[in-house]
């Protein structure tokens, strides 16, 4: 320590960590300080916390983490949005073969994705968004499920959902609502209803990656308006995984940083995997804005090998070091913990030091 701090005039080197967190239940404000203050200890620097829509308690919470120096990102999902009031049945997406994600979501209930194209949805979003932003604790807003449902699932999910995803299926195949038809005619002349394999036409696939492009960009205006950052969790990639699979090009997103979640079990890959995916992050952003990574960890190490879910699995204490040098030799900017109540106590080990590395650059 003597050593390191006569080196660098007293600031030891640190790698940036932040994680994805939520709450606050029924915490008590002097649970969640100590919670929050136990985090910043253990080399936390930024929180992504959700607390679904609710603004009091953005308020409430983002105090104490700006009281224990913590950045308070506010980590709200976009396209998927649950029953309220405000939401009207024909905001919602629609499938190849003509089913709402409103009463029929695809793969699982939480899959109530809106359609990005409707001006109503946008400005739904919008009026949110900002009403999260003017809360002065609040230092971003982090954009979720801001992508389409995915057409392609991960292949670590095939076995699960007992699919063989080798190319798109209509009815995971989104949207495809009146809105969208008649806006691409309008674009193209194309009919797409009519094509027999509309995964074959590329402008189609253009014109939806550009539907989130300009939904996230519009969002951007109004949120940097208002002096916040905006990040978002996306899709690896993005070539290789995020455009393919839930259609987010996401290097021509104007954010202030991207966290993509590499999650490699989901993948059926190992940690050098998440090195590759940083590599091609980075390089596609040509270093504009920084690329965090984020890890799964593994929420029960003892089942891991005898649960055949990959939602199941995730990074062990043995892998979270070699996963963590991947990322930062791969030109990642730090790393994202999913989540930080996962984290056993050999993985806070590992993770203390592995922060406190300089890793050289590939
Ligand atoms: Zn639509």
């Amino acid at each position: 320590m003597l050593i390191l701090a006569s080196c660098n005039g007293g600031e030891e080197f640190k790698i940036p960590v932040y994680a994805w967190t939520g709450g606050p239940g029924n915490a008590t404000n002097s649970e969640i300080k100590a919670q929050f203050q136990d985090l910043k200890e253990k080399g936390i620097d930024g929180l992504m916390y959700t607390s679904g829509w609710d603004i009091e308690a953005y308020k409430r919470v983002g105090k104490i983490a700006k009281d224990v120096g913590l950045e308070f990102h506010t980590w709200i999902p976009t396209l998927t949005q649950n029953y309220n009031p405000d939401m009207k049945p024909e905001w919602y997406a629609v499938n190849g073969i003509g089913e709402s994600a409103y009463d029929k979501p695809a793969y699982s209930d939480h899959y109530h994705f809106v359609c990005p194209n409707r001006p109503e949805v946008q400005k739904y979003l919008e009026d949110m968004y900002v009403k999260v932003a003017d809360i002065s604790e609040v230092d971003g807003i982090h954009l979720d499920f801001i992508r389409f449902p995915d057409v392609i699932l991960a292949k670590g999910l095939w076995k699960k959902y007992n699919l063989v995803m080798d190319r798109e299926f209509p009815q995971f195949d989104y949207c495809y609502c009146d809105k969208c038809v008649s806006d691409f005619k309008a674009k193209t002349g194309i009919e797409i209803k009519s094509v027999a394999n509309p995964s074959q036409v590329q402008e189609w696939k253009q014109f939806r990656y550009d539907l989130i492009t300009n939904l996230v960009n519009k969002l951007s205006v109004t949120i940097h308006a208002k002096n916040k950052k905006i990040s978002a969790a996306v899709f690896p990639g993005p070539n290789s995984i995020a455009r393919v699979i839930v259609r987010q090009e996401w290097d021509k997103w104007t954010l202030d940083a991207v966290y993509p979640m590499l999650y490699n079990d989901f993948y059926l890959e190992g940690t050098k995997w998440i090195g590759d995916l940083c590599k091609e992050g980075v390089t596609s952003l040509n270093n504009s804005i920084p690329h965090f990574s984020g890890l799964f960890i593994c929420p029960d190490p003892a089942g891991k090998a005898s649960d055949p879910d990959p939602e199941n699995h995730g990074l062990s204490h043995e892998e979270l070091e070699s996963a963590i040098k991947e990322s930062m030799e791969n030109g990642a900017a730090g790393i994202c913990l999913f989540t930080p109540e996962r984290m056993t106590k050999a993985d806070w080990k590992v993770l203390k030091k592995a922060i406190h590395t300089s890793y050289a650059m590939r």
